[in-house]
């Protein structure tokens, strides 16, 4: 695949979570405009059907990682930086939904710490693995993925919820420490959108979720999609955002400003 603008030229990217919805579709995205990409999820078939799907010369490669295990997220960083020589894009994207109990008095404890495990101290791992190599740059963008539960409440499970608000505490820490090294540091915050995650948490097939959706969109237009985020990413990883660091950017067309709920 030919890139189709330089908007990220000669940068080199890392995406958890990678293999499927928003990752899948930001992975391909940052190809097209001229990064190399290292995909990094544990969906190994998912990951390497898509790598080969952009073609054998396409400069995009999945890496087994599990984002809880310290040693795969190392390992996925160090892969960048050999195969490719550089890590510049660092995007936090892997999540869980969880468990789907939104009752507190009955939720249980292992299932709220697994969510914790993925979607925090995942995020983290990369965080901590990508800052080694951004430090000794002196450039770089750490990019997370948060969510509207991080902004609104009863959107979600409580654990969900708290986890995507830990992100957003994590991100703004970050932007401050890691600034003084060149370092920027940023959200994405989407509201629903339809991907395999959304669909097993409302037990829905893709056209349900849909439907749902456009029920309650606040811009009667279309529904959020995958590339929405994806674009979204792209300009917060790009020399275009430069001077933006601990932004939580909200991509949910109006939605938090209202009291709908989708659920
Ligand atoms: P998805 O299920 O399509 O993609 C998530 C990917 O993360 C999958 O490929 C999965 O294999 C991977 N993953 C899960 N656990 C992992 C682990 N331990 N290590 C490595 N990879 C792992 O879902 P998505 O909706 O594209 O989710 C991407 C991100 O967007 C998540 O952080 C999610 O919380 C967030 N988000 C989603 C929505 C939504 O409505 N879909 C809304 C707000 C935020």
């Amino acid at each position: 695949m030919a890139p189709m603008s330089t908007r990220l030229e000669g940068k080199v990217a890392i995406v958890t979570g990678g293999a499927s919805g928003i990752g899948a579709a930001t992975a391909k995205l940052f190809v097209e405009h001229g990064a190399k990409v290292i995909i990094a999820d544990v969906q190994d078939e998912l990951g390497h059907s898509l790598c080969k799907s952009l073609g054998a010369n396409t400069p995009i490669h999945y890496v087994h990682c599990d984002v809880t295990c310290d040693s795969d997220v190392e390992n996925v960083v160090d892969v960048a930086v050999s195969k490719y020589g550089s890590l510049d894009i660092m995007f936090n994207n892997a999540g869980i939904s969880g468990d789907p109990n939104r009752f507190i008095a009955t939720s249980n404890n292992d299932a709220f710490k697994r969510v914790f495990d993925v979607n925090v101290y995942g995020a983290f791992l990369g965080a901590k693995h990508a800052a080694r190599v951004m430090i000794r740059a002196k450039r770089g963008v750490i990019l997370f993925t948060s969510s509207v539960a991080s902004v609104v409440g009863g959107e979600t499970t409580h654990a969900y919820a708290a986890s995507k608000s830990a992100v957003v505490g994590l991100m703004k820490n970050l932007c401050v420490e890691l600034g003084e090294h060149g370092i920027r540091v940023n959200c994405v915050c989407p509201g629903a959108v339809p991907t395999p995650m959304l669909n097993n948490a409302l037990n829905m097939n893709n056209n349900q979720t849909q439907h749902l959706l456009s029920k309650v969109a606040v811009l009667k237009a279309s529904i959020l999609e995958v590339d929405d985020i994806a674009r979204a990413a792209l300009y917060l990883c790009s020399d275009d955002a430069k001077f933006v660091s601990g932004v939580n950017l909200v991509l949910d067309g109006g939605y938090s400003t209202t009291n709908m709920s989708f659920i």
